[in-house]
């Protein structure tokens, strides 16, 4: 693992680009991970060219030779979740525990698609004409460029290119500047299991640069982004423009509500979890903590309480429960968040930034109390360990407040009582809606997205991903 330099991988070669750069470990800048490359125009236009030619074949093939492909990649990464994981937190910061547990999901999600390219079943209807079949069959979208973010470094790219495997699509995988080395560990296994030449490629590059070229090629047939609002609407314009597929996973600004007959534990448990594990740098993350009055004191003391005695710490500290921020533009941003909540009248508890044994982008969680819901801390993506907590006077406004957002990825309620958990279940407008859960954290087998400016296009994961990973053919035999 850890290829440096040669990151690039075009045409089934690991090949060196441009103008190098260090990936440190935001737990410890001392430790750089690795130094990475920028592949070329060069590099990008031959792995374009190799996704191309190494399509017609792969779309062909046995659909149980890519079953076998995809089992064994996602054997290779169950069998090396400690090595993957170590890495994984080295370079982004979420725990050792949560780093493996996400190395686990991208091997589980590989076994799950290798099942799936055996089940691409179709329709066979008979013609409203006599004599006449009719057939509804799915074929490969094409050449899928990939553009994943950086907060989960091995299975978004994994919950993206499995399926398209999967389905018969070659891909470009253009992960986030800010962790090469995962990403790059994932294609390694990708070519050890047995991917033929030019069917998976990987490009190192900013955004700006070499995205922006697997965007605008005229040969790219679908692009998945997962990332940020602004990125994911200039793409889907993009796309739209030249007539491409596009997916987009964007932002959120997810909603936890407390509702008066919450059990009290499972509603600090939630919110902890929902708001601070991985950092709060999770899509899903419950960034609005919105709390009926009548348990709004008893909650805030208990979530205080533990709020206050969560360890910040190395990333590789087995004692550590919140990593470090990823980097230090990430920390600048929700530092001056904590200071709009101050200068909008919040009460800030915690949010101080640490200095510990290693020099690292430490920041206490932090829970903002007292702001408006339409404060611009409660609008607006801040994608750290940041929470308001809101308080509603009841339960109609709690839905009210919940919804009031732009966005719609994820939303939970804590309640005991099942009509209300009805209610909520219909009325949250979001893609996914946790009972009794927290916002974050879902499992690989069933659909991922959400509504409003949150997603645009079909749902990744499970059998949904077929629809973005295949077009429909509908044949007419006489
Ligand atoms: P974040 O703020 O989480 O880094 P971005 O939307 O900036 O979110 O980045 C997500 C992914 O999109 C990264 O891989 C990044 O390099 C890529 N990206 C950013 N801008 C563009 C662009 N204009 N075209 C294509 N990809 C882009």
């Amino acid at each position: 693992m850890a290829l440096n330099k040669k990151c690039n991988l075009v045409d089934g070669d690991w090949v060196s680009g441009d103008g190098s750069y260090e990936n440190s470990n935001p737990s410890d800048l001392s430790d750089p991970v690795g130094t990475y490359t920028h592949a070329t125009p060069a590099q990008a236009e031959e792995a374009m060219s190799a996704a191309v030619r190494s399509l017609p074949s792969w779309s062909m093939v046995s659909p149980q030779l890519r079953c076998d492909i995809l089992d064994r990649i996602g054997t290779l990464i169950l069998q090396r979740t400690e090595e993957l994981g170590r890495t994984l937190a080295r370079e982004e910061g979420k725990t050792l525990p949560e780093a493996i547990g996400e190395a686990v999901r991208a091997g589980q999600i590989f076994k799950y698609f290798a099942g799936e390219a055996l089940r691409n079943a179709g329709d066979y209807i008979s013609s409203t004409r006599p004599g006449v079949d009719v057939e509804v069959t799915r074929e490969p979208v094409g050449v899928c460029v990939l553009i994943t973010p950086w907060n989960f470094p091995i299975a978004i790219p994994a919950w993206k290119m499995a399926p398209a495997l999967a389905y018969g699509n070659t891909v470009i995988l253009k992960p986030a500047e800010l962790v090469p080395a995962t990403a790059a560990a994932l294609c390694e296994i990708a070519v050890e299991a047995g991917i033929p030449q030019g069917v998976v490629n990987m490009l190192v590059g900013k955004g700006k640069t070499v995205g922006s070229t697997l965007v605008g090629d005229e040969r790219t047939n679908a692009v998945s982004f997962t990332g940020s609002t602004e990125t994911g609407r200039w793409i889907a314009k993009r796309c739209g423009e030249l007539g491409k597929k596009v997916q987009c996973e964007m932002g959120g600004k997810n909603p936890m509500v407390i509702l008066e007959d919450a059990d009290l534990g499972v509603a600090v448990d939630v919110s902890i979890n929902g708001a601070f594990h991985s950092t709060g740098q999770r899509c899903t993350a419950s960034s609005r903590l919105i709390v009926v009055d009548r348990l709004f004191d008893a909650f805030f003391s208990k979530f205080k309480e533990r709020t206050e005695s969560l360890v910040v710490g190395h990333a590789l500290d087995p004692s550590t429960q919140i990593g470090p921020v990823v980097d230090q533009s990430q920390l600048e941003k929700d530092i001056g968040y904590l200071e709009i909540a101050r200068g909008d009248g919040a009460d800030v508890i915690g949010g101080q930034q640490l200095s510990l044994d290693t020099d690292g982008y430490y920041l206490r969680p932090a829970a903002l109390v007292g702001t408006s819901p339409d404060a611009r801390v409660n609008r607006e993506e801040i994608f750290g360990p940041v929470a308001s907590i809101i308080r509603v006077k009841d339960e109609d406004e709690a839905l009210e407040v919940a919804n009031a957002t732009p966005f719609g990825l994820s939303a939970g309620v804590c309640t005991t009582s099942l009509a209300r958990s009805r209610r909520f279940k219909r009325e949250l407008q979001a893609g996914m809606v946790m009972v009794n859960l927290p916002t974050a954290g879902v499992d690989h087998h069933v659909p991922f997205g959400g509504t409003k400016a949150s997603s645009i296009g079909p749902r990744e994961q499970g059998s949904h991903a077929r629809d973005f990973y295949t077009v429909v053919k509908t044949t007419y035999v006489a």
